[in-house]
């Protein structure tokens, strides 16, 4: 006799191993203390500012951290913090680069020339503390294909649009047969040239990069291009550099944006290792972005000369196409922009 135990037991054993993965991962503030043995008085802080912005870090990312550290570079990115529930520092706003301007439909952020982005998802696998979509109200993010069909038809009406981004929140939090109707669709648009995806998910929940991802990534006429997001060498231990490979080995581009931390990479020696440890499994440092000024994330600040500083070192150390470029985004500009 089939029990509703069993039952679930085998819907749970036909889930793919990053959805599992997905869904136990850490969300409770206790319990990330109670794991990593952190100091008492992190507690309240942490369940206070989780209030406002909830805690999620995958397991096997928490395994990468040091125990009892409270100053761990990964830790200091996902562990909510007092200082985010203080009055926001001046500057430091909801929107900081403009997005709910530039929303032209449902989903659907228009910037810059030739490109259009989706906000696939309102969901991550890891909730960034200096995240500037922190305050993005996903509620109106379409939930159903059905749902994309007014974003789908601008981008059909643009015969300019080349390239269209997967963003959130993290696309890659959606079903793979999802994300592959949608990359349908996109194909069959004919001036549509490029899928460009953003997502955290290949170095924090390596497994998601599957065969069905990989599938769908490259079974369209679409050229797939990956953007992962690592700010510290520590983040690409485990088997995060497995799935970067299978990424570049099917054949899809891979570039990396980092964001400048302080207390997380913001000295030259940990930004070289981690541009040079991106180089060896063939992934481009592209970005180094000078940190949005979203509300609550101020105590992440690293002044704009010291950055300077910091890339002017990485060009001594590093071969060129090792050195991130230094920019920020300006709400309204046609591209992002360079610090000089
Ligand atoms: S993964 Fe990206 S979108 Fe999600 S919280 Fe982190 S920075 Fe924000």
């Amino acid at each position: 006799m089939t029990t509703r135990a069993t039952q679930s037991a085998h819907a749970g054993r036909a889930l793919p191993a990053w959805r599992r993965a997905f869904r136990l991962a850490v969300r409770d503030p206790d319990e990330l203390i109670d794991l990593l043995g952190l100091p008492e008085d992190a507690r309240e802080p942490a369940r206070r500012a989780a209030r406002l912005f909830p805690l999620a870090v995958p397991r096997e990312y928490v395994a990468r951290m040091r125990p009892g550290d409270p100053a761990d570079p990964l830790l200091r990115q996902v562990l909510p913090l007092d200082a985010e529930t203080a009055p926001p520092a001046e500057g430091f706003v909801a929107d900081p680069v403009g997005d709910l301007d530039a929303v032209e439909a449902p989903g659907l952020i228009r910037k810059y020339r030739g490109r259009a982005l989706l906000v696939a998802a309102g969901t991550c696998a890891i909730n960034c503390r200096y995240c500037f979509r922190r305050h993005f109200p996903y509620g109106g993010v379409p939930r159903r294909l059905e749902a994309w069909a007014p974003a789908l038809e601008r981008i059909a009406g643009d015969p300019s649009l080349r390239e269209v981004i997967l963003s959130g929140g993290d696309p890659l939090v959606l079903e793979d047969r999802v994300l592959g109707r949608l990359a349908e669709r996109l194909a069959a648009i004919g001036h549509v040239r490029r899928l460009r995806v953003h997502s955290r998910l290949p170095v924090v929940l390596p497994s998601r990069v599957n065969p069905p991802l990989l599938e769908w990534l490259t079974g369209t006429r679409l050229t797939p291009i990956v953007v992962v997001h690592a700010n510290h060498p520590a983040e690409l231990a485990g088997e995060c550099a497995e799935a970067l490979g299978r990424l570049v080995d099917a054949g899809v581009p891979v570039l990396n944006q980092a964001v400048l931390l302080r207390g997380v990479n913001d000295d030259a020696e940990t930004l070289a290792h981690l541009c040079e440890r991106l180089a060896d499994l063939r992934v481009i440092p592209y970005y180094l972005h000078q940190l949005d000024p979203v509300a609550g994330a101020a105590h992440f600040r690293v002044a704009e000369r010291r950055g300077l500083e910091i890339v002017a070192e990485l060009r001594r150390r590093l071969p060129g196409y090792a050195v991130p470029r230094f920019v920020r985004e300006v709400p309204g500009a046609e591209s992002k922009v360079d610090i000089h």
